[in-house]
């Protein structure tokens, strides 16, 4: 069952500029910044202005527009932090059994070193 979008996440509160981020990359539909607990040498989380919860509501829900701008954006943020040459990976968790912990869409791009298998061994 989805569970609906809490505007009080994080995230959310980012968006209003209610707390700050280091900010990396905007457009119309996208914030791009900064992970506040990097998990690689270079870490970071696109986000969209829309109200989605996770990949399932933004699929399901999200205009042709946004979903367009928000590839659109992944490509552009790792391209800016200079992520092209070496690589990254992208990953969305979605819904509890992905650990998913901010109730807001949002892609990890996770590069700048080697980063290791995508699941631990
Ligand atoms: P999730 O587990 O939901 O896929 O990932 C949430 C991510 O948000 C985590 O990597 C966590 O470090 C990051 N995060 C949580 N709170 C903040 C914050 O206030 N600012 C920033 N920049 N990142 C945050």
């Amino acid at each position: 069952m989805k569970m609906s979008y809490d505007p009080n996440n994080i995230f959310a509160k980012i968006l209003r500029g209610e707390i700050p981020c280091n900010k990396h990359d905007e457009c119309d539909h996208t914030l791009a910044f900064f992970d506040i607990a990097p998990q690689a040498k270079t870490h970071i989380l696109v986000i969209t202005k829309g109200a989605y919860s996770d990949m399932a509501d933004f699929s399901a829900n999200a205009s042709s527009g946004e979903q367009a701008a928000f590839i659109t954006a992944i490509g552009r943020a790792a391209k800016l932090a200079g992520l092209e040459e070496g690589g990254y990976r992208i990953i969305s968790n979605t819904g509890k059994d992905s650990h998913q912990e901010v109730p807001h869409l949002h892609m990890h791009i996770l590069g700048g070193e080697p980063i290791g298998p995508l699941r631990a061994s």
